[in-house]
């Protein structure tokens, strides 16, 4: 595989820099991308996944770092975007000495990239990760809270989905209304329980049973297969698994004049966002409503308060409404209105000291277009 394959991706977006690094002894094989740090290091999540190959990988990793970007541009925290993957599947080949060697691989980058928790990896991942490196986020000493930001990302969620009710319907109270949720693992799970207090009629789905039985214990919801969520008759779809739930031979199906959901690169293309807004279905911008998780790691890393944090996720309100507003007047897609107040927070064309080699180790890394530098395979 050429360097040229990874330029040529749609998804590369004048990245700033992307890693790539194996450890034979451990098995660790992740790709770690940066993609803006002109508002400061670039810090995302760690996405450990069963990828079919290294290329699904490669383009997973670089549209979530993108993403976050955006995401922490449009907050207003001083953060850049960045994200990790670890190609694996988090229940079989997680162990203590891949996460330790994954800590030893992020500290090489010196503090332009800062790790936190994601989909297959946890608060307690990244506890054994900081044996190796301090550049990691999610974990906080405190005994009242876990380090895990799923509770703040769902509180955003519910923000988010509130607002859009208030757009769409001409009020805030939930009650009564129908939400499908595909996905109740870490956000999923939150949200379910905050829409059903608020007395939500809940449908749900998951591929993990033991999920959709740990949500059972202690919410009343309607659980159908995987497969069908997308037909459910509802007020809200909330896609809050993986990304592109929303693809060609999904969004025929989804009925709802609602999507508000937290998972990440929720339409499949740009395509999809298009068409959402042709036909009048309110797409809620996935990096906008899913702003809590890093704002509660922002605010954590420096010590703020509960109240600051709140008050910060609370304002997603405003941003979505202003969001909703402007589409209705520019007549433009929520997701690219969305993107256009976020490229005036930050500006392209950073450039991160060069990283070093880590000696004995399989590194090859992607600069941008002026000076790649991918090994062959
Ligand atoms: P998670 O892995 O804990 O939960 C995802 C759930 O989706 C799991 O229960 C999984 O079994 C389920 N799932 C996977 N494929 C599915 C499918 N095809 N149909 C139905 N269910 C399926 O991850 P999470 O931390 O809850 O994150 C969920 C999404 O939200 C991800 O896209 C993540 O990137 C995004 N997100 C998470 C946070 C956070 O704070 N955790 C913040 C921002 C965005």
């Amino acid at each position: 595989m050429t360097s040229s394959h990874f330029l040529h991706l749609s998804e590369y977006d004048r990245h700033e820099h992307v890693v790539e690094h194996r450890d034979e002894r451990s098995g660790l094989h992740t790709v770690i991308a940066l993609h803006n740090t002109s508002r400061g290091p670039a810090l995302g999540g760690c996405r450990m996944w069963p990828y079919t190959g290294r290329l699904e990988a490669i383009r997973d990793v670089l549209r979530l770092s993108r993403g976050m970007t955006y995401k922490s541009a449009l907050a207003g925290l001083e953060l850049g975007g960045g994200k990790a993957v670890i190609i694996g599947c988090p229940r079989r080949d997680k162990t203590p000495d891949l996460l330790r060697a994954m800590g030893r691989f992020v500290d090489t980058l010196k503090g332009q990239y800062i790790i936190g928790p994601d989909s297959g990896s946890s608060a307690a991942d990244m506890c054994v990760i900081a044996e190796e490196t301090p550049w990691v986020s999610g974990i906080d000493a405190s005994a009242k809270h876990s380090g895990d930001p799923s509770p703040s990302t769902a509180y955003g969620t519910l923000i988010g989905i509130q607002a859009a009710v208030r757009h769409r319907f001409g009020h805030e109270d939930l009650t009564g209304l129908k939400v499908a949720i595909q996905g109740v693992g870490n956000v999923g799970f939150h949200l379910a329980q905050l829409l059903a207090e608020r007395g939500v009629e809940l449908v749900v789905a998951d591929v993990s049973d033991r999920n959709i039985d740990r949500l059972l214990e202690s919410t009343d919801a309607t659980v159908v297969d995987a497969e069908r969520i997308y037909d459910q008759a509802v007020d809200v779809f909330s896609p809050c698994a993986m990304g592109s739930a929303i693809n060609p031979s999904t969004i025929d199906r989804i009925s709802a004049p609602i999507i508000a959901g937290a998972a990440n690169n929720q339409l499949a293309t740009p395509k999809e966002g298009h068409r959402l807004h042709v036909r009048n279905t309110l797409y809620v911008p996935d990096y906008a409503i899913n702003a809590g998780g890093i704002v509660d790691i922002a605010y954590r890393q420096r010590g703020g308060s509960d109240a600051e944090i709140l008050e910060h996720i609370q304002s997603i309100a405003k941003t979505l409404i202003d969001i909703f507003q402007r589409s209705d007047m520019q007549d433009r897609p929520t997701f690219l209105v969305a993107d256009d107040l976020a490229e005036e927070h930050f500006h392209w064309g950073s450039t991160p000291a060069a990283l070093e080699h880590v000696p004995g180790a399989d590194n090859r890394r992607v600069h941008p277009p002026t000076s790649i530098s991918i090994a062959d395979r």
